[in-house]
């Protein structure tokens, strides 16, 4: 090969512009952001645990129809953003199926109770999950295409008190909880009752008539929705409708008086708890299975216009509409992608860093030679449970210094006489101090 025509030598540095990138509405996580997720999910663990409830794993994707008779055709989430597609059949044997990412958990969850039989224990179940949710929505701060939701249903057969009030009012006192613990402040708790089944209808009704000589002053959205679902008008967002649907007539007055009883009480439990709320009659979330108790905790820090943090609501129908027995039920979702921006939005006005703390210390074998017992002295100093990092006996000494300054609270040398002694020079750079320590005293000098 001519010196001409040999490649030029390979650059560790990624092209500016690099060709493969993540696909528009994912993202990475990268391990300086990796800690605080880690932190919010064993928060939400060890909270969930302390309330009786236990972690299940649902597939992440599921048959096309369980989302089409779960969640409703007529949502925005099933009629335009679900990502889906037709699985052929690979033998003879097999059917080809639709199937579709899960945009939410809630139908996966109570599948697995059915499928599972999980009511036949008679016991209330309280399941939590922790996992990625797929929409295809238009992507911007706060709301992806890939999110993860922090998400928890209670759901039983009637005898085991699944449609208590006391259970819409335990969620919502545990969501309070959780958000006071993990330090979000300024949260805000939006709730309605948007009634039993019969309600709804009895409203639906009243929402039609009422909407029949305005419609045609409404947006096209709204105009199909007075159609097809009246009930989704009051989530719309679009301003120039906001006076209109002001004056429709509000859920509230169409409550039977079971369903006024029920929220009542859950009212009254929270009250006793302490946790504030606020009524909002416009609160009816954009999925079909809510009934009764429907709630938003939103915050004013860090989402912008993506203000909700967290939605959910009571779903006594689901399980039927499912091919299901009765089972009462209610849950939520937490967008575990804006609670962290709340977060992180909170640190920066605070001037408080989420970065991952630095190592224990950094060992720096002075030659190569040294490279065995250095990886030896990391491996007995992981055991008794510091973090370590190992540089490498080939780096000048300056070079070991300038990467464990930015790694670690300590450097450890090693060399040849440090190898003989078991005597370690320690320097410690927030005080700059040089010490040395008997390997023997080393994890207990470096914690
Ligand atoms: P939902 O399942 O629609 O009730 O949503 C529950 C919560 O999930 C919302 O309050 C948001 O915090 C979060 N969420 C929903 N859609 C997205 C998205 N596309 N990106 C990020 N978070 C989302």
């Amino acid at each position: 090969m001519t010196e001409s025509t040999s490649p030029a030598p390979k650059s560790n540095k990624t092209p500016a512009r690099p060709t493969l990138k993540a696909v528009r509405g994912t993202r990475d996580l990268l391990p300086d952001q990796t800690p605080l997720w880690n932190h919010v999910e064993s928060t939400a663990r060890a909270l969930f645990a302390r309330y009786g409830f236990g972690e299940i794993r649902t597939p992440i994707f599921e048959s096309t129809e369980l989302f089409a008779r779960g969640v409703g055709e007529e949502t925005d989430i099933v009629s335009k953003e679900m990502f889906t597609w037709e699985d052929r059949a690979r033998a003879a044997s097999e059917k080809a199926q639709s199937l579709t990412l899960r945009p939410e958990s809630t139908a996966g969850v109570v599948r697995a109770y059915i499928e599972h039989q999980l009511g036949n224990t008679g016991n209330l179940q309280k399941l939590y999950y922790i996992g990625p949710q797929f929409r295809r929505e238009r992507p911007q701060r706060g709301r992806y295409r890939q999110f993860w939701q922090i998400g928890a249903e209670v759901i039983g057969p009637q005898s085991s008190g699944s449609e208590s009030p006391l259970r819409d009012a335990e969620i919502l006192e545990m969501l309070a909880s959780l958000l006071t613990e993990l330090g979000i402040r300024d949260w805000r708790l939006e709730l309605n009752s948007v009634g039993s089944a019969e309600d709804r209808v009895r409203y639906n009704a009243a929402l039609r008539e009422a909407l029949a000589p305005i419609k045609h002053q409404m947006c096209e959205d709204n105009q199909r929705r007075a159609e097809t679902n009246p009930l989704r008008v009051l989530d719309s967002k679009d301003e120039a409708d906001q006076a209109l649907i002001n004056t429709l007539p509000k859920i509230a007055d169409y409550l039977s008086p079971e369903s006024k009883a029920h929220f009542d009480q859950v009212l009254a439990a929270l009250d006793a708890c302490g946790v504030p709320y606020h009524l909002n009659p416009r609160l009816v979330r954009g999925l079909d299975y809510y009934t009764r108790t429907t709630f938003e905790f939103t915050v004013t820090t860090g989402l912008g216009t993506q203000n909700a943090l967290l939605g959910g609501g009571r779903y006594d129908g689901l399980s039927e509409m499912l091919g299901g027995p009765r089972a009462p039920g209610i849950g939520f979702a937490i967008g575990e992608d804006r609670l962290i921006l709340t977060l992180q939005a909170q640190a920066e006005a605070d001037n408080i860093s989420t970065a991952a703390p630095k190592l224990d210390a950094y060992i720096a074998p002075l030659t190569p030679a040294q490279n065995p017992a250095a990886l030896s002295l990391a491996r007995e100093l992981r055991a008794a449970g510091l973090t370590v990092e190992v540089g490498d006996g080939t780096f000048k000494l300056r070079k070991s210094f300038d990467i464990a300054d930015t790694l670690a609270r300590h450097i450890i040398l090693l060399g040849e006489d440090e190898a003989a002694t078991n005597i370690l020079t320690v320097k410690t750079f927030a005080s700059g101090e040089q010490t040395k320590v008997p390997r023997a005293k080393l994890a207990g000098a470096l914690r």
